[in-house]
């Protein structure tokens, strides 16, 4: 593609995350947001200068390089499918889909069609990651032993928990799916591919359908560690990480405050200094990985196939909660 012309862009969803995605957008120049879809047209009017009801008749009217869906996932397959349809690459919000079923059809259908397709994975875009990577990389602790993810924020409560998300609460499949798979990610992104996971999940809040407590063991080769989540608690000391990670190695230990800051022992040896965008400038990270690969033609990092290894690990989770045993994988 010629990299001097902004790539034309179509959102698809223009609900709550999507005004993470559309600011993102909006500050990358090699983009330019064409045009924007929701059924609720007055939200599309304010995401991008012409606005539709539907996918069909935005991909009807607009000549676009790609479609950036932040529908909720019940959606995500037939969007898919139809982008797949007119040849339009594909960037999609997590999770996935509803089940492996959709999750496994969308990879195909975008395969058999020969689009780009990315899944909207930001967690592991957060640059203390990044920075963490580079540190256990470059021998900073020595070989890695275990690792612990404190995920942690308070708005899960009462009688109307997750106030930017309502919809939470009648989620029968809760926070293995919507949250912590971007822990689970994470963690394929720092150690690598998983061999095992075992979990156990609570429901604390009796108003809500699905777990909104839950901790997972995972097995990597050579490494386990402890993904700990539940929103019942702000982390100490706060900020854009919601919660905090910890990683042991044979010579010490790397730890990511809340604020994002990262020390080894008692020594600041990363600090954050990224105010801005969503948790890091995540949102924008991912939006410029997909936007280099597709000019570049190199290989995304949460290309469909490649994360369904991702959301395999949340099916198996739930696999293992049901039956009581580690499911390997
Ligand atoms: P939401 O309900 O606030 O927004 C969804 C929007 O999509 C609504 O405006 C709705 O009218 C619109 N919509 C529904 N069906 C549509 C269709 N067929 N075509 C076009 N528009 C349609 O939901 P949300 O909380 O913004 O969540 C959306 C997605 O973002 C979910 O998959 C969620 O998991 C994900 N999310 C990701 C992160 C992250 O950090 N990556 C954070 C929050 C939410």
């Amino acid at each position: 593609m010629n990299s001097s012309i902004p790539l034309r862009g179509g959102m698809i969803g223009c609900g709550f995350f999507a005004q993470f995605h559309i600011e993102g957008w909006r500050r990358m120049p090699e983009v330019e947001l064409a045009a924007a879809v929701d059924p609720d047209l007055e939200r599309a009017r304010k995401a991008a200068p012409r606005a539709y009801a539907t996918a069909e008749e935005m991909l009807d009217a607009e000549r676009l390089d790609f479609v950036d869906i932040a529908t909720r996932p019940d959606s995500h397959v037939a969007l898919v499918r139809l982008a797949a349809s007119r040849k339009v690459a594909v960037i999609c919000q997590k999770p996935m889909a509803p089940g492996w079923a959709d999750a496994v059809g969308m990879v195909e259908a975008a395969e058999a069609a020969g689009i780009p397709f990315m899944i909207h994975e930001n967690w592991r875009w957060q640059p203390w990651y990044r920075a963490l990577k580079n540190l256990i990389g470059r021998g900073e602790i020595g070989q890695p032993i275990d690792y612990w993810f404190h995920t942690r924020r308070n708005d899960g409560g009462g009688p109307t928990p997750y106030p930017h998300q309502p919809y939470f609460a009648g989620m029968p499949r809760l926070l293995i799916y919507e949250t912590l798979v971007h822990h689970i990610d994470t963690a394929r992104f720092l150690f690598g591919d998983l061999a095992a996971i075992y979990a156990q999940v609570r429901r604390r809040n009796p108003l809500i359908a699905g777990e909104d407590q839950a901790l997972l063991m995972l097995t990597h080769a050579g490494i386990s560690g402890i993904i700990d989540g539940h929103r019942f608690l702000d982390p100490e000391p706060d900020g854009p990480v919601m919660g905090e990670a910890t990683v042991e190695g044979e010579a010490g230990v790397l730890r990511v405050l809340g604020t994002g800051d990262i020390y080894r022992g008692s020594e600041k040896i990363w600090p954050n200094d990224i105010q801005e965008g969503y948790r890091g400038d995540s949102v924008r990270a991912t939006q410029r990985h997909f936007v280099e690969c597709l000019r570049t033609g190199g290989p995304f990092e949460s290309g469909g196939r490649e994360y369904l290894k991702t959301f395999r690990a949340v099916e198996a989770a739930y696999e293992s909660i049901a039956e009581s045993r580690a499911i390997p994988l």
